[in-house]
């Protein structure tokens, strides 16, 4: 049965449709789960024209609670994609794990601190440097226990342009910390859904990129999740392109059935969490 842990809403300013339109196309295309994760707010509002504000965070919560009630059939997991900052660990803990009973929440490492300033992780990993920060403050997400999986790991392939020593390197300690720690690791469908592009050794997607999870499948232990985090409804359940990479590699899928269990307390929503 098809699953999708990663989708949007209009909220983030970058995507098109609320919780229930993402839920109908869930329905008719058969899926059982379907975890919604827009992009956190922070307490601070900081790079608040790509995100939800603070503010909207109970508007959020309600429009999942609804879908919910109009959708009894599908699991609509209450969840959310957050940029890692180790001074926002108590906000994602206690407020939105606990106070607010998120079931999951994700990591995605859309900026890093690099060269005394925040940098994109879209754009503007262009040195070796720039991508060890990267991935050194990935595995420092990875690290904290919080993020039930990690959402594209290898998205330093947007900017960073080579296949080289150094992205082998930072490929390498991601995965061998993603088995490690047994925290999944994304294949995300949003990358196959652009447009290729041109980098110096060919035209390729941004991301997945695809010798990472080449390097990804040598490691026992490690597993994937493979979502659309789909901006607009229709994107729902758009993973079977993205599926073929698992089947190419030999990886292996992660179960997270645990996050449907309804028993289970909110600060065990994750099973890696309490080790
Ligand atoms: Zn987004
Ligand atoms: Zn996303």
């Amino acid at each position: 049965m098809l699953k999708d842990y990663h989708t949007h809403t209009f909220r983030c300013q970058h995507a098109v449709g609320d919780v229930s339109n993402y839920a109908a196309v869930a329905v008719q295309r058969g899926l059982k789960v379907l975890g919604v994760t827009d992009h956190n707010p922070f307490p601070d509002n900081r790079w608040h024209n790509i995100r939800m504000q603070y503010e909207e965070l109970n508007q959020y919560e309600q429009a999942i609670d609804l879908a919910r009630q109009t959708y009894p059939g599908l699991t609509i997991l209450k969840g959310m994609e957050c940029d890692y900052d180790r001074d926002l660990l108590p906000f994602y803990r206690e407020e939105l794990l606990g106070k607010r009973n998120y079931d999951f929440l994700i990591a995605g490492i859309h900026y890093f601190p690099a060269n005394g300033s925040w940098t994109g992780a879209h754009s503007y990993i262009k040195t070796p440097e720039e991508l060890t920060a990267y991935t050194d403050y990935l595995l420092e997400a990875m690290m904290s226990r919080v993020f039930t999986f990690i959402a594209h790991p290898d998205l330093f392939g947007s900017s960073y342009p080579f296949w080289d020593e150094h992205a082998i390197a930072c490929s390498h300690r991601i995965c061998a910390a993603a088995a490690a720690l047994q925290i999944p690791l994304e294949i995300n469908a949003h990358g196959l859904r652009k447009k290729p592009r041109e980098y110096p050794q060919g035209t390729r997607y941004p991301y997945p990129l695809l010798p990472f999870w080449e390097i990804a499948a040598g490691y026992n232990g490690l597993t994937v999740v493979v979502n659309s985090d789909a901006h607009q409804p229709e994107d729902v359940g758009a993973i079977a392109q993205a599926l073929t990479l698992v089947e190419k590699y030999g990886l292996k899928l992660a179960d997270l059935s645990s996050l449907e269990d309804p028993s289970r307390s909110s600060l065990a929503a994750s099973p890696l969490r309490n080790e």
